[in-house]
């Protein structure tokens, strides 16, 4: 559920000739047009800056069935290769995060503050106040004798906060830091240490 109404999301992989990537799927229509196995051209995703190696649809995705080509890379064994941990969050910092509707860019937090604001990658004139916010979460935690740095997903943050029913979390981030701090977390760890999904212990 967003503060736009219901959604769901599917997470799909994607391959092309080069490459492999998780695609994440906002809306059911475009999920109703895709099947596992078939061969799409699908433009208009997008690419969050902090959730590297992982697309995400837009208002504006389209999706057009093209012919099946051999040339597939498959390492989805390797992207989908998660580990289940529980661990204990040393150190976290959870920020706000609004982007540009028309051109993605995170805005500046000093930018958001106002409710209009020049983009300045764009250009375009916005209204910041009408924008969904995103939390982005970044950890630090003892993993294996190392320490590692972990991106929370923005999905794993969302299914937190509704599992625990605490949505205004998301309105405190100082609380919300106390709460990943002072509990422990069972976390679905991808290889390139992005929690893809999380719940408390
Ligand atoms: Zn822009």
């Amino acid at each position: 559920m967003t503060k736009f109404g219901p959604r769901s999301i599917t997470t799909a992989i994607v391959a092309d000739a080069s490459q492999t990537m998780k695609l994440v799927i906002w809306s059911h229509e475009l999920l109703e047009q895709l099947r596992e196995g078939g061969f799409y051209c699908i433009s208009f995703l997008r690419v969050k800056m902090f959730e590297k190696g992982q697309l995400n649809t837009t208002p504006q995705t389209k999706v057009i069935p093209i012919p099946p080509f051999e040339d597939v890379k498959s390492d989805i064994e390797e992207i989908c290769h998660e580990q289940v941990i529980n661990v204990q969050l040393q150190s976290v910092q959870v920020l706000k995060k609004i982007s540009c509707p028309i051109c993605f860019k995170i805005l500046d937090s000093n930018e958001y503050q106002q409710p209009l604001v020049r983009c300045s990658s764009c250009n375009f004139k916005v209204l910041t106040t009408s924008l969904p916010t995103q939390i982005s979460v970044v950890a630090y935690a003892q993993i294996d004798g190392q320490q590692k740095k972990l991106q929370v997903s923005t999905e794993a943050v969302e299914t937190l906060v509704t599992a625990e029913s605490k949505p205004e979390l998301k309105d405190d981030l100082d609380a919300f830091e106390d709460f990943l701090i002072l509990n422990k977390f069972e976390i679905h760890l991808s290889t390139e240490n992005i929690v893809t999904k999380m719940r408390k212990c």
